[in-house]
């Protein structure tokens, strides 16, 4: 069947969706986060799969939006800072992630970008780790996305540490890199590329039988799948929430700083936010407590309130849940993209091959297939109303956003993929 399907048109191809289309109907009603699409400003017709990249709009913020500039900015002005809570927001709006990536409350902080955040946590904790100045070394993700990997080698020269790259997708060789020498390391959860999901809890456990640092990007996973910071120990993490958080474009990151760590987090950043006192306009610093630590100068309020607002969709939402939908959905998506596109005899370049693991221990919240005409191919699917992404030179990329993402989005995704590459191959 999937062989004859990616030979023959895609007027064939159609018959042959029907069972699966019917299956999408069914896993849709019985879909238990079903009713929480409706609470996002998305079009019927379009199939959105980039919600890895930025997030969809909750319809209520633009209300929320414009209530914070119109009447706290506009009427109660410098007022807001107290009484709209406005000075507070970085802890307020980080203690409502905590729970989403298994953080207690007090260890979060909303602030800045993530990679801002990137270069406060490897700076930060390589002073953690440099009680012993035989630790030279920062290991850091060598399939990590950029910039993390820029701010890292920035934050090394500075210190005076180097750079050692390690692939956390082979643990074996990651814990052969870690020893005495290690000071901090720095690992994606989810590679951004591949989807591929990183095993947090051996690779920290790892890490600490080092004697070393473990900070995690969390911008993949945060969201999309439990994180555990507390439960596995991790030391500092930092995060997006414009991904699967839909905080909006550029809304700003978070850090997590464990609360053993707190009192001895020397940020890189010192600004006056952070300071025990900030209206005292001291000359000298003094850091305040807490994951206030973590912040820098005066917050960016409008997005970081459209954010505070963005977070009611997870009222009544475990990331369990979350996590349960987003493996069925990638699954599904998975199989109907075998069945429709798949083919082993296909040796045109217009042909895809998951590069997303099947196991599910090992796989994020998006689906990415490698493909010869990718570019080509993305941009038909666009044109057709299926969004996801393009990472050069040869990656599709399919986000599945599990709050606002359906089965039958799935489906209409693989059938419209397997028409695009039938076209290239006619
Ligand atoms: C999206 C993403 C970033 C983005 O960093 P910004 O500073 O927000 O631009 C960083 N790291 C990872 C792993 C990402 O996926």
């Amino acid at each position: 069947m999937s062989e004859t399907t990616s030979e023959t048109t895609s007027e064939t191809a159609y018959e042959g969706t029907r069972p699966l289309r019917e299956r999408a109907v069914e896993l849709d009603a019985v879909d238990p986060l079903a009713a929480k699409r409706d609470l996002f400003a998305l079009d019927d017709d379009v199939v959105y799969l980039d919600g890895n990249s930025l997030g969809a709009l909750p319809a209520h913020v633009p209300a929320r939006v414009a209530d914070v500039v119109q009447r706290q900015w506009g009427e109660l002005r410098i007022r807001s800072w107290t009484e709209s809570g406005w000075w507070t927001a970085p802890e307020r709006i980080g203690d409502r992630i905590a729970p989403l990536v298994g953080a207690a409350p007090g260890q979060v902080v909303v602030a800045d970008s993530t990679s801002v955040n990137v270069f406060k946590a490897v700076v930060a904790g390589v002073r953690l780790a440099s009680a012993d100045p035989r630790r030279t070394d920062v290991v850091v993700d060598a399939t990590t996305f950029p910039t993390d990997g820029y701010v890292a080698e920035s934050a090394a020269r500075l210190t005076g540490h180097r750079i050692v790259p390690v692939d956390p997708a082979d643990p074996a060789a990651l814990r052969a890199e870690l020893g005495p020498t290690t000071a901090v390391v720095l690992l994606n959860h989810v590679d951004f590329r591949s989807g591929r999901l990183h095993d947090l809890p051996a690779l920290t456990a790892a890490v600490h039988d080092a004697g070393a640092v473990a900070v995690w990007d969390l911008c993949h996973s945060a969201g999309a799948l439990p994180v555990g910071l507390d439960a596995h120990g991790v030391d500092l993490a930092v995060g997006c929430t414009y991904k699967y958080l839909n905080g909006g474009p550029g809304s700003p990151a978070f850090l997590y700083v464990a609360e053993r760590h707190q009192a001895a987090f020397d940020s890189p950043l010192p600004g006056w936010n952070s300071h025990a006192d900030p209206f005292a306009m001291s000359r000298d610093y003094a850091a305040v407590d807490g994951a206030r630590r973590g912040r820098v100068g005066t917050p960016d309020i409008l997005s970081m309130l459209a954010l505070e607002a963005a977070l009611d969709v997870w009222e009544g939402v475990t990331i369990e849940e979350v996590r349960a939908k987003s493996l069925a959905l990638t699954d599904f998506f998975l199989r109907c993209v075998a069945e429709y596109a798949g083919g082993a005899s296909v040796t045109s370049v217009a042909q895809v091959t998951p590069v997303t693991p099947a196991e599910h221990a090992a796989r994020g919240s998006q689906v990415a297939l490698r493909c010869g005409e990718a570019p080509v191919v993305m941009e038909r699917l666009i044109a057709r109303g299926v969004v996801g992404d393009l990472r050069r030179p040869d990656l599709l990329r399919f986000g599945f956003a599990p709050l606002y993402v359906s089965f039958a989005d799935a489906e209409r995704a693989a059938s419209t993929l397997a028409e695009v590459l039938a076209e290239l191959r006619a």
